[in-house]
């Protein structure tokens, strides 16, 4: 589905990304795990295109200079020189760090401005299944994103991206700051959504614990490089990965 290869990230003279080679499967659910400023986002931005928008935001602005390196093929087809909503249109839809929802519009009205690319009907059946999925939301609807709690913010935030009609959701560290029972639920969900949507899904987190369980594959980010990378029980057995991202 998604196969990214050489990817190099520089801000200035800084390299956020190093050479990174990562890739998603049909339907698969594929975990990138590193520390803060391991480079995720900066994976997740590059993958999804914003990485080109910061790149020209910076260049008008005056500031550092963004140079962004690699290739990057998405269903059989190169799509390293798309515009992040040309990708969107194709279905690659990124969920932000630090959930990033309008907090001064409600929750429908997030939604709503999730699904400017769906169709009536399409809007309506992902409606119906955000809020088969996520109960806790549907008793929300009219209240304004700020005045969610962060769990309901990053259900929120799914939500709003599977209005846009995915094929590979790009969630970039959905669990930060959530206590461990919202961590699971959100967890719970990511798996069923994988399974009823037919969904990929790229999933990013400073701790493998809550969601190794629930990946197919993951790679392992240090200093903006991929240092590891194997299938989840390969990931599971192995002692550096355990001390490092389970603590233990
Ligand atoms: P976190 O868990 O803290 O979000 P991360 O793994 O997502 O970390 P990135 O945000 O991708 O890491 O950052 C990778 C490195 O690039 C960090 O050293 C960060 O300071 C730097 N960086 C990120 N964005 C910019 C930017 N716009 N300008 C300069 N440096 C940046």
């Amino acid at each position: 589905m998604l196969e990214a290869s050489g990817l190099m990230v520089f801000y200035e003279n800084m390299l956020a990304l190093n050479n990174v080679n990562i890739y998603c499967g049909e339907n698969q659910i594929v975990g990138v795990f590193g520390a803060n400023s391991a480079g995720k986002s900066t994976l997740m931005y590059t993958l999804s295109g914003i990485i080109e928008d910061i790149r020209k935001k910076e260049e008008m602005a005056g500031g550092e200079r963004v140079n962004i390196l690699g290739e990057i093929q998405y269903l059989g087809q190169d799509i390293t020189g798309l515009k992040p909503s040309q990708r969107a249109k194709k279905g690659i839809v990124l969920c932000p760090e630090r959930r990033r929802i309008f907090k001064e519009c409600n929750v429908m009205e997030n939604l709503r401005i999730g699904g400017y690319l769906a169709s009536s009907s399409q809007a309506k059946n992902t409606m119906d299944y955000i809020f088969k999925t996520f109960p806790a939301l549907e008793k929300l609807k009219k209240r304004v994103g700020g005045f969610l709690s962060g769990g309901e913010q990053q259900m929120l935030a799914i939500g709003r991206a599977l209005m846009a009609q995915p094929k590979l959701l790009l969630l970039d560290e959905p669990l930060l700051g959530l206590s461990p029972l919202v961590q699971a639920v959100l967890v719970r969900a990511t798996k069923e959504i994988r399974e009823e949507k037919g969904l990929s899904i790229i999933i990013t987190e400073q701790y493998a614990r809550p969601v190794l369980p629930i990946v197919d594959y993951a790679f392992v980010l240090e200093n903006g490089a991929a240092v590891m990378e194997g299938d989840r029980e390969e990931l599971m057995n192995n002692p550096d990965v355990r001390s490092a991202y389970f603590g233990v």
